[in-house]
């Protein structure tokens, strides 16, 4: 314990306070297990907020790095490099889309998302310089920069960063009527996570995400799709609009897109809307690195094979199934989400999310609180069906009194 204790004290003393983390110190970790510095085992069922969906260490990513580590690392966008073609006809092509913008962390893609619906607006659309406006959903996440928080309805995320960046409007999530209403002439964007991840997992009502789509398309406004949490895997698809048989304008992608191993994101789009920039109107330093693209390049080889999101799927429907058996008991009040996804809402009289999340490490398995009493589950798609059972034991186990 007392290394554990060590590092924390000195992470406390040194670093800002923005995170609240479980007292477990990660040394090393292996497909759906992690490691503490005293040598104790625990089950990641939260997978870095779906980051890691091919697990720890996942070996055709740690050689595809390696490799790319061996040959060249950064050119900046100023000269091509050989695997940045590759990388955007690929990604390009998993998502049915013509064009890519690579850039690094998912705030950077949904700020690009947000500064091509602009200039697509100006540029193609006709909306008077200066007007645009982009719709979003309450309880949204989609990252920490300024402007995306100034579209952000939860105070935590917001309070004291003003003055706020304008053209937002919020309309509650999975309210068609509203969105409907709030749609005008300067109306560019319709911004979404088609599951709301940080929200606690939200799965909008059926029909919702085809009838934003038929709203968008009537009204000439590209429907953004924020797939950084709920694509490459997560539900049992490659997207989680799929699961609506709804194609978006844009798909924004971060997270699972750089195995664990690299901050890589991209904006998906068709060559009309991304066609909008022009050279110097936008850019990154490290955006469509060379090794960014090489680790990119083995992700979507593996989800071309099917078979991370059939795994997902049929791993997700026990969860489900697992999941819904306890709420017969009470001490689970619902169950959420889709594929290996659930936001659980544990009763409050057994503790709040965090209280929960603390016994379960004290049992071997490393879970995220969100909102109150509510917990997520998210293990990476390569976890065994036998470690699925066993880290739902434990969580069985807190839950009995
Ligand atoms: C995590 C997340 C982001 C932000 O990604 P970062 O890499 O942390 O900047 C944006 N949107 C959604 C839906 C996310 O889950």
């Amino acid at each position: 314990m007392a290394t554990t204790d060590r590092a924390i004290a000195s992470a406390e003393a040194h670093s800002a306070h923005n995170y609240h983390p479980l007292p477990v110190v990660i040394a090393s970790a292996d497909g759906a297990w992690m490691t503490d510095v005293e040598g104790r085992r625990y089950l990641d069922m939260l997978a870095g907020y779906s980051a890691l969906n091919f697990g720890h260490g996942n070996r055709r990513l740690i050689d595809a790095a390696k490799a790319q580590l061996e040959r060249v690392t950064l050119t900046s966008r100023a000269f091509h490099h050989d695997r940045f073609a590759d990388f955007c006809t690929q990604l390009a092509e998993l998502c049915g889309m013509e064009m890519v913008l690579p850039m690094n962390t998912g705030a950077e893609a949904v700020e690009t998302a947000v500064k091509t619906a602009r200039k697509w607006g100006y540029r193609t659309k006709g909306v008077p310089d200066g007007t645009a406006k982009i719709i979003v959903a309450a309880d949204n996440f989609h990252g920490r920069t300024t402007t995306i928080i100034s579209f952000s309805t939860d105070e935590e995320a917001r309070a004291d960063y003003g003055p706020y960046t304008p053209g937002f409007e919020i309309v509650p999530y999975g309210d068609l009527a509203a969105l409907d209403a709030a749609m005008t002439d300067n109306t560019v964007a319709v911004l979404l996570e088609p599951i709301q991840g940080e929200a606690g997992v939200l799965v909008p009502p059926p029909g919702y995400l085809a009838g934003v789509r038929e709203l968008t398309r009537a009204r000439n406004v590209l429907f953004i799709a924020d797939e950084i949490q709920s694509g490459l895997g997560r539900t049992g698809k490659t997207f989680a609009l799929e699961h609506e048989g709804v194609v978006p304008d844009m798909y924004v992608l971060g997270k699972a897109l750089g195995g664990g191993v690299v901050p890589v994101s991209a904006v998906v789009s068709s060559a009309e809307i991304l066609g909008v920039f022009r050279p110097g109107e936008h850019g990154s330093t490290f955006g469509g690195n060379p090794l960014a693209c090489a680790v990119a390049l083995e992700v979507i080889a593996m989800l071309r094979t099917g078979e991370y999101q059939q795994r997902a799927a049929e791993l997700g429907d026990h969860l489900h199934h697992e999941l819904g058996l306890m709420t017969t008991g009470g001490a689970v009040e619902t169950v959420r989400g889709r594929g290996l996804w659930a936001g659980v809402d544990i009763s409050p009289s057994y503790g709040t999310g965090r209280e929960i999340s603390e016994k379960l490490m004290d049992r071997g398995v490393l879970v995220k609180d969100t909102h109150g009493s509510t917990i997520r589950i998210a293990p990476p798609l390569v976890i065994s069906k036998e470690d699925l059972d066993w880290g739902l034991e434990q969580l069985r186990a807190v839950l009995t009194r």
